[in-house]
């Protein structure tokens, strides 16, 4: 299964610590290379459109006032709309949204969204606020960037620190200084004013349907198949549990504490998810427990990690004994870890196309939105179905073509994508 790299470094050439922004331009110029776009084009898409940094003054609730720093970084629009999270983190940065604004580009394209792509957030950490700060934050932040987001211009969604309740509160404000009330400015809103059915659990569905795949394609029958998770949250529990339902044996799940495991498979329903019961996987009555670092080095067919980034890493990338690496959470493998993964052979598909279904069914609820009509589940699932297979068969077909991983693949599709919208364009004046 090896394949022809995009770049000719070395594993030990790459930064165990790159930024995203790194990563991000690292990826656009490797892409390059296997793309006949412009090199205007391509210098231009170096570089976001802009990016906006406000202050957001919030009153505590001891009457004392805080000024706190938010970004909102868009990178490209040239196929619809920017489209990205929001996220309340200590850890936010400018060069941070500007890296993941670069992603959410690609993530767009590779799935064939009319949105472009976009990342802000602001720099807190939202568990030294109460609720009612939170709100006011929220409001405050959406009054901030009120110019330059909309439905038709940037639609934000929750991320790290922030959820369907923070796009509620911004939905609201933005909507009351419009004077109209405008569901489609934000996605991942509960269903009650316009969120999508589905939307929560899309993301690990989308990586349940990409290993589905991924295993027919290396001639694995889902049925004898074996699956490691690791992170038993939202993309987790999701991926695992649908898979489960599908004939494969998910042998281990972990959160934060360690794994449960069962060689013979777990019943992952009635192992609790981060939702139902956080950190509580361990609670499970399983034969055997594992550590973290033992899940990622399970004889498995698939290999899940749903947790955090950079967990296959230089240090633990030759250890891996999964036949196929499907990438549940953003980034948790890195360049240094691909390059080895390649190299022995095991394929590992992206992020940027395994956890889309998450901004696929974002993009069902703005259509949704700006139509005033729900959908039903069926609807939301059949439609999220058709698209990640579509985006499969679009990343495959550049695989085989070109022999390259997975995730060049994907880079490439998305980059021809963007680069002929680009070039047809032109550019003004
Ligand atoms: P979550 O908070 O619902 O669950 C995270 C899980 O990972 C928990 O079970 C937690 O215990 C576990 N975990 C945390 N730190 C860990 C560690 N160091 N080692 C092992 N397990 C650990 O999170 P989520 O929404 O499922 O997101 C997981 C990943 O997927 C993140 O990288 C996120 O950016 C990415 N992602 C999420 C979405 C989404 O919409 N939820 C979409 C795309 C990508």
């Amino acid at each position: 299964m090896a394949t022809n790299t995009l770049d000719d470094r070395d594993a030990d050439d790459y930064s165990e610590t790159e930024s995203a922004l790194e990563t991000a331009l690292r990826q656009l110029s490797a892409a390059a290379t296997q793309v006949d776009v412009d090199d205007g084009v391509i210098e231009r898409l170096k570089h976001p459109t802009r990016v906006v940094e406000v202050g957001v003054p919030l009153k505590r609730d001891d009457g004392s006032v805080e000024v706190y720093t938010g970004y909102r970084a868009q990178h490209d629009d040239v196929r619809g709309p920017y489209k990205g999270g929001l996220r309340f983190h200590p850890d936010v940065t400018a060069e941070e949204c500007v890296g993941l604004s670069m992603w959410m580009t690609w993530k767009c394209a590779v799935m064939d969204l009319p949105f472009g792509g976009a990342k802000g957030g602001v720099v807190v950490n939202p568990k030294d606020l109460s609720t009612e700060e939170k709100e006011r934050l929220t409001r405050r932040f959406a009054e901030e960037i009120r110019d330059t987001i909309g439905p038709k211009q940037d639609i934000p969604a929750p991320d790290m620190g922030t959820d369907a309740q923070t796009m509620a509160w911004f939905m609201d404000a933005y909507s009351m200084q419009e004077g109209e009330t405008t569901p489609g400015v934000v996605t991942g809103k509960p269903p009650v004013i316009g969120g999508s059915k589905g939307r929560e659990e899309a993301p690990g569905r989308s990586v349940a349907i990409i290993a589905r795949e991924a295993l027919e394609y290396y001639d694995t029958d889902i049925g004898e198949a074996t699956v490691a998770v690791q992170g038993f949250g939202s993309v987790g529990a999701n991926a695992a549990r649908l898979l489960d339902d599908w004939g494969a044996d998910v042998v281990a799940v972990s959160d934060v504490n360690g794994a449960a495991y069962d060689t013979s498979g777990l019943d992952t329903h009635a192992v609790p998810s981060h939702e139902e019961e956080p950190e509580a996987v361990m609670s499970y009555d399983a034969p055997n427990t594992l550590t973290n670092e033992e899940v990622l080095e399970l004889d498995v067919d698939v290999l899940i990690p749903a947790a955090i980034g950079n967990v296959l890493t230089a240090d633990n990338a030759d250890d891996v004994q999964a036949n196929i690496v499907v990438e549940g959470a953003n980034g948790p493998t890195t360049s240094a870890a691909d390059t080895i993964l390649e190299e022995r052979g095991i394929p590992v598909i992206p992020d940027i196309l395994a956890n889309a279904g998450g901004v696929t069914v974002s993009y069902f609820e703005w259509l949704q939105d700006i139509n005033r009509r729900q959908w039903p589940l069926e609807r939301v699932h059949e439609e999220l179905e058709s698209m990640m297979l579509s985006a499969w068969d679009d990343v495959r077909a550049e695989v085989e073509a070109r022999d390259v991983s997975w995730r060049d693949a994907a880079y490439v599709v998305a980059l021809e994508r963007v680069g002929e919208a680009k070039s047809s364009r032109g550019l003004w004046p």
